[in-house]
């Protein structure tokens, strides 16, 4: 009999399986493809498929927040990792794998390990008892989808992420923009004046903004995704804008309430409103990312830079990630999961993969690898100290379980912007910063992460 049962042999659930079955842990891997299940996104049924692209992303560990993730999933003993080495095919300084290799390779180390038992089956239903881990992916099969929904007492779950593009606050220019809550009702004691920036524009601004908007090339929806219906106030922008030329100035970009300082004269000592404005919104508590309000998109990436570039105030900004929107079943963990990745309802039963929240096979994986760690932990009646947030797996790891303003919460990759700031060192030497921190305290908790008595 097993000691833990793992939903979803994707790159999740592959990863936390090999992390237990190392540690001497006995898993059951039930995986619905081979059993009678599909998704509208693979095509085999081998574990760890990659649906899409066959890139890990930059494999850069000193300059790259992902490439920094690969470093300490490989000091880890990552099977995603050990497999993706065996499978790489050239691409510079990104990393690239062959597919079927990549795929054949975690197949084979889990099907060889003793402690592995690879079921072919659906599961409908969260179990009601027993270690479990969740990884089911952006794709979590319909009945389980309805079950998590009646476990966590959510009205729903999200099947759709709508992001807004989210800029690094560093690179926003504050001589244009300003800090002010409509009509002044502001909410947190923690930015000055306000909880929102607020980029002013004028009219001929506006209409060629709008125009831009229009003209933009977008993505399409795949024909699957065109009948997944998404919620009122997710409506993509140039959608929006589609529907006339005022819809915005009457929406997510109205200036009612906002009064611009620099607008300031003897009869509006304040400021004035501005004709239309852009509003972001701090996305994590460090307040180092800030997301355009109402801004999800479906247009093409170099349109969106090149748009978004042209608000004043945004001239230079640099993009955490930009917007988009696809079908992707994910749950609201900073309000339903621990630190621990548990549901705080049920907690027995562990979240991971990128229905958690994280988004990319990278961070799918490594939230894969520590919910494997955790639940080991677990059952080794051990405490499992969480890697420190200067690291990009603690980072990561903090940003799904609380540091993510839950009422907004969508999907992220892990970037720089999660970790906690270095405002004093320069800018150019910034990234190098975090990743030398971060290699220094990830080794020293690894020496720890197994060995703490609870
Ligand atoms: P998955 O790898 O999807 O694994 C989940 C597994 O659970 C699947 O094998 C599924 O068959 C199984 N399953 C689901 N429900 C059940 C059930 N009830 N019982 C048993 N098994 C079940 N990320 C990138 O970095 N690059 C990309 O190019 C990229 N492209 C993407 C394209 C699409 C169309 C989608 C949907 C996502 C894409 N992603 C991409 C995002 C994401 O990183 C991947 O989807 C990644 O595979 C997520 O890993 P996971 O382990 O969480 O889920």
């Amino acid at each position: 009999t097993h000691q833990v049962h793992i939903i979803g042999g994707g790159l999740a659930g592959s990863e936390a399986a090999w992390q237990l079955a190392q540690r001497g842990i006995r898993v059951k891997l039930s995986e619905m493809r081979g059993g009678g299940g599909s998704t509208a996104a693979h095509h085999t049924d081998g574990l760890a498929e990659l649906v899409c692209s066959n890139s890990f992303r930059s494999d850069d560990d000193a300059k790259n927040a992902v490439g920094l993730l690969h470093h300490e999933m490989r000091r880890a003993d990552s099977l995603v990792m050990r497999a993706g080495e065996i499978a790489r095919v050239p691409a510079g300084s990104a990393m690239a794998v062959d597919r079927d290799v990549f795929s054949a390779e975690v197949e084979k180390a889990l099907t060889n390990h003793p402690n592995v038992e690879i079921v072919r089956e659906q599961i409908g239903a969260l179990p009601q008892e027993g270690l479990t881990i969740v990884a089911t992916g952006p794709l979590t099969a319909a009945a389980l989808a309805e079950s998590i929904i009646t476990v966590t007492r959510e009205d729903r779950l999200a099947f759709f992420d709508a992001i807004a593009p989210i800029v690094h606050r560093d690179s926003i220019d504050m001589d244009k923009a300003w800090i002010q809550s409509r009509w002044d009702k502001t909410t947190s004691a923690s930015n000055e004046g306000g909880d929102y920036i607020n980029c002013p524009m004028t009219r001929e601004q506006y209409l060629a903004f709008h125009q831009g908007l229009m003209d933009a090339e977008k993505g399409e929806f795949k024909d699957w995704e065109a009948d997944t219906p998404y919620f009122d106030g997710c409506m993509p922008i140039e959608v929006m804008a589609e529907r006339g030329v005022e819809t915005l100035r009457y929406g997510p970009m109205k200036g009612v309430g906002l009064d611009d300082p620099r607008t300031a004269c003897e009869e509006f000592p304040q400021g004035r409103w501005p004709y239309a404005v852009v509003q972001l919104r701090q996305d994590n508590k460090l307040g180092t990312l800030w997301n355009m309000v109402g801004f999800q998109t479906k247009m093409k990436h170099g349109a969106q830079v090149e748009l978004f570039r042209t608000i004043p105030g945004l001239e230079n900004a640099e993009f955490a990630r930009l917007g988009g929107m696809h079908r992707n079943t994910f749950i609201n963990s900073p309000e339903l999961l621990d630190r621990q990745l548990r549901l705080k309802s049920a907690p027995h039963i562990r979240f991971a993969g990128q229905v958690t929240g994280c988004e990319g096979y990278v961070e799918s994986s490594a939230v894969g690898l520590m919910a494997g760690m955790m639940a080991a932990s677990e059952l080794a009646g051990n405490a499992w100290p969480p890697p420190p947030p200067t690291t990009a797996m603690g980072a990561l790891l903090s940003h799904i379980t609380g540091d993510a303003d839950a009422a907004h919460f969508q999907p992220m990759n892990v970037n720089f912007g999660l970790f906690p700031p270095l405002h004093e060192v320069k800018k150019k030497q910034r990234k190098e910063a975090y990743t030398s921190r971060a290699k220094a305290d990830f080794g020293e908790w690894l020496t720890l992460c197994d060995t703490v008595p609870a």
